[in-house]
């Protein structure tokens, strides 16, 4: 039998038409350093349709083409957010943290066409123009030394003059809902950036999925803050979210350092911000050196990498924030899976659930495959590879504009789901706890020890600032555990005593004194015996901690490793 409902779209250009309407008085507030750039979700109604005329009658862009940004988090990142994908061609946000190379890389794969780029990020761009045979037109937004361009071979734009006097509507077109809509590349923490296309169809259905109660669920009444950057798949999908439900959003453009960062919040007063673990261990740290007012802040996302336990009780507990933590990759668009406790619990009761990588919705489906290629109960014991599948979950990666979609058999499995390649169980009432990195698991004697569960231990001692956990080989065991620790401020000053850090007394932080910490809180078999100091975890792009880095660095005899006897009690 039929159905007998209407077969509409679901298309990017409505969540900017709803938004820009309904919602046309909801503010999108850009960060300048010292003050704030204001417009109205109306006002950017009207500059995407400019925009969306600029890129079509004066650069000939055509459906399916490619524009790419090299932008901050700002209001005119948020225009080509919307007019690119509802005019039918498709946005490409760059990474500009990627390596000057691998940049180049992307382009040239995705064969961008036009770049918008800010113009504080000339200097980055410009040298590598030469090299990007694709890229016919530069679009300049904002000031910057537009020198470096002199004699490049693209034509220069400036975006304020692109823009100016073109029509503030535009026929956005009816497009399958299965049309490309934007491009992201992962961030290559674990090789070549692998490109991953979002259709209009799985950004909208994403989009209602981040309003709900199961995951960020924003409103009107929030002010929202992507920290995370809109290169980083979508901000999370929270531009597109916030149009769909008139959440206000605040831009930090390019001050995201901590300093900056709580200027803005203070300032700005949003209730709500997404961003990954180090930014927050960065805030708090600030907070603390300098306090600030940051009491709007009511809930904030913790996602992209494990959040440490330590880092969310310090948030609640100091400063009233409740930290949400979540699941996802830059192939899951990315909401995976989010930590909201079970009906009912609050308070104690709930952090077991608020601290694991929490629940899937019914869009996504998990399931987990053991080592011997079996699919693991829901236990909370059965330990797999996690794998997805799902309407916003990649089923390929782009493979060029030449070639048809790729699909790796280590990434997709026969059956079309997503190998995720982390590692964990789930609860039988659903809650995931990634365990590791397949990668970065350690493999000790033909058993596994997580490095997240060392790290988060490690890193609720009031003397250790960060702390990363990698495996090093050894003759014995395959493969152990190798901590490298960074040190409180306080505490590198205090290094053996008992000084007094702004999370309590420090006690010792010598190996043998974090070694004996750690034992009282995991099975003595996993305790490291080798130990470094460093002054900073290495970061990937995504600002990450780049474990692949650190293991190079321990293999080339960088690191000032002791080693202690194994344990005995
Ligand atoms: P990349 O893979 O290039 O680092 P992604 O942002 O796509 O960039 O990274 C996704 C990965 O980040 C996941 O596969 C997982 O390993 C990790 N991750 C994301 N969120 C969490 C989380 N809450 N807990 C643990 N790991 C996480």
């Amino acid at each position: 039998m039929y159905s007998t409902m209407q077969d509409v779209p679901l298309l990017v250009s409505r969540l900017l038409r709803h938004g820009s309407t309904v919602h046309g008085d909801s503010p999108v507030v850009t960060w300048t350093g010292d003050g704030a750039r204001r417009r109205s979700y109306g006002e950017t109604g009207a500059r995407c349709a400019q925009l969306a005329h600029a890129l079509r009658d004066e650069l000939r862009i055509q459906d399916g083409d490619r524009v790419a940004t090299l932008m901050w988090n700002n209001a005119e990142h948020l225009e080509a957010y919307f007019a690119v994908p509802s005019m039918g061609a498709v946005l490409h946000t760059l990474n500009l943290r990627l390596p000057p190379e691998q940049l180049a890389w992307v382009v040239n794969h995705a064969a961008d066409r036009v770049v918008l780029v800010n113009g504080t990020l000339l200097p980055l761009l410009a040298p590598l123009l030469p090299k990007l045979g694709s890229v016919e037109h530069v679009v300049v937004v904002g000031q910057g030394d537009t020198s470096v361009l002199d004699g490049c071979r693209p034509a220069v734009h400036d975006y304020e003059e692109l823009l100016a006097d073109r029509p503030t509507e535009y026929p956005w077109p009816h497009l399958p809902e299965t049309t490309a809509a934007a491009l992201c590349y992962t961030s290559g923490t674990t090789g070549d950036p692998k490109g991953v296309v979002y259709s209009h169809r799985s950004i909208y259905l994403h989009s209602l999925h981040v309003n709900t109660v199961e995951a960020m669920a924003l409103s009107s009444a929030d002010l929202a803050v992507p920290v995370v950057p809109m290169f980083h798949v979508n901000a999370w999908g929270l531009p597109h979210a916030a149009f769909l439900g008139g959440v206000g959003l605040l831009m930090p453009d390019r001050f995201l350092q901590p300093g900056p960062l709580a200027d803005m919040i203070e300032a700005e007063r949003p209730t709500y911000a997404a961003a990954v673990p180090t930014i927050w261990q960065g805030l708090l740290g600030e907070l603390a050196a300098r306090p600030r007012d940051i009491s709007s802040l009511r809930r904030v996302t913790i996602g992209g990498s494990a959040c440490p336990p330590s880092l969310m009780r310090e948030f609640q507990e100091r400063h009233g924030v409740t930290v949400e933590h979540a699941w996802g990759m830059t192939e899951t668009s990315p909401l995976g899976s989010y930590a909201h406790p079970p009906r009912g619990l609050t308070g104690e009761e709930a952090w077991p659930y608020r601290v694991s990588q929490g629940r899937f919705p019914a869009s996504v489906e998990p399931r987990l495959i053991g080592p011997d290629g079996t699919e693991q109960p829901w236990d909370g014991v059965g330990t797999g590879e996690l794998e997805v599948r799902g309407p916003w979950i990649a089923g390929a990666y782009y493979g060029g504009p030449d070639a048809g979609p790729d699909r790796p058999a280590d990434r997709f499995s026969p059956d079309g789901w997503l190998r995720t390649g982390d590692v964990g169980t789930i609860t039988a009432d659903g809650y995931l706890t990634i365990t590791d990195r397949a990668k970065d698991v350690i493999k000790s004697g033909g058993e596994w020890i997580s490095s997240v569960e060392l790290e988060n231990h490690l890193m609720a001692h009031p003397g250790v600032a960060e702390a990363a956990v990698v495996a090093v080989p050894d003759e014995v065991w395959g493969e152990r555990p190798l901590a490298a620790v960074v040190l409180t401020p306080q505490d590198t000053a205090a290094a053996a005593g008992t000084g007094t850090t702004d999370r309590g007394p420090a006690g010792s932080t010598e190996p043998g004194a974090l070694r004996s910490f750690l034992a009282e809180r995991v099975p003595r078999w996993q305790l490291p015996e080798r130990w470094t100091t460093i002054d900073e975890v290495p970061k990937t792009s995504v600002g990450k901690f780049d474990k692949k880095l650190l293991r190079a660095r321990h293999a080339a005899g960088e690191l000032d490793v002791v080693t202690l006897d194994r344990y005995d009690d």
